[in-house]
């Protein structure tokens, strides 16, 4: 068999089974393991396959069959086009959370006077970020890849999550690694342990002039209605409790002492929950409330500032 035959085979095979990419988690699977890129994988289409490939192949099949997803198979994800270790103690990055990259990005811009390289020499001191919930690090590591003079602390309530991130953070800003780690990593359950580390940027207690997070925000009822892939994922970085928003309560009430005076917090959440959030920040007295959309046109992201 050619690797040509063997991905339309597996693509039909998936297909048979009712998945909706077939062809595309096919030649992600089969490109993985020749290691050729997915345009490689064309240009070997009529090299034969080796026994090993093979066998390997039918085993990437078997667990896509049974529900895992392509990113687990393969240990991997690409998330704002960078390359992210993912396992199941995380959940894989979604392109719907670039949103809040965006999102994020223009307001460090705001504060940073549209000098998005932080090239300029500068008194001023670097813009401080906190992402919360940070899971394999996707935010903070994209952010910081995104614009390296920002002061980035990121934290999470799993210690196996944050081993990851760290993973994601040495692999993905390499060249950003000088004396000090490009981003600090915490291990606490939201704010808890934030006092305790030492942060350099700050002379006193941290206050960070943007928090981000994209925490669990799946009502618990709705969790074992989602699909198989889905349910495969960590419940932790999914399960916002009754309604979804325990967590988004929690950082909307906690957020306030660890914001600059003018700070931004920045959420993902479900657009059907947009409204609502809305409401809980104007009661958190937070001001100038906005929504961003993702690419299929929903609410899926909401700031709103803190001014004492
Ligand atoms: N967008 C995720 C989903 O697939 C939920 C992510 C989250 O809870 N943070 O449902």
């Amino acid at each position: 068999m050619t690797v040509g035959e063997a991905s339309v085979r597996g693509a039909a095979i998936l297909k048979a089974a009712g998945l909706e990419a077939a062809a595309l988690d096919a030649s992600l699977l089969l490109a993985d393991i020749l290691d050729t890129g997915k345009a490689g994988l064309i240009l070997a289409g009529s090299e034969p396959l080796t026994e090993a490939v093979c066998r390997r192949f039918e085993q990437s099949l078997e667990r896509r069959l049974a529900g895992e997803c392509v990113a687990y198979i393969l240990g991997r994800k690409e998330f704002w086009g960078l390359d992210f270790a993912v396992t199941a103690d995380v959940l894989v990055p979604r392109p719907d959370t670039e949103t809040l990259v965006e999102a994020a990005l223009s307001r460090i811009d705001e504060l940073t006077g549209d000098d998005p390289a932080g090239a300029l020499p500068s008194p001023s001191p670097p813009v401080t970020l906190l992402d919360l919930c940070t899971g394999s690090g996707a935010l903070a590591v994209a952010l910081k890849h995104e614009r390296p003079a920002l002061w980035v602390c990121a934290s999470d309530v799993s210690g196996k999550a944050l081993a990851l991130a760290r993973k994601n953070a040495g692999k993905n800003l390499q060249s950003l690694a000088g004396t000090e780690s490009p981003v600090l990593f915490i291990e606490s359950d939201l704010f808890d342990r934030l006092g305790e580390a030492a942060m350099p940027a700050f002379s006193g207690p941290p206050r960070f002039d943007l928090i981000v997070s994209n925490p669990p925000y799946v009502p618990t009822a709705v969790l074992a209605t989602l699909s198989p892939e889905v349910r495969r994922e960590p419940p932790l970085a999914l399960d916002g409790g009754e309604d979804g928003l325990d967590l988004i309560r929690r950082i909307a009430a906690g957020a306030p002492p660890f914001l600059s005076p003018g700070g931004t917090l920045l959420m993902e959440a479900d657009p059907d929950q947009m409204t609502i959030i809305a409401a809980i920040l104007e009661c958190r007295g937070y001001s100038d409330i906005q929504m961003y959309r993702d690419l299929t046109g929903r609410p899926r992201v909401i700031s709103g500032r803190y001014s004492e």
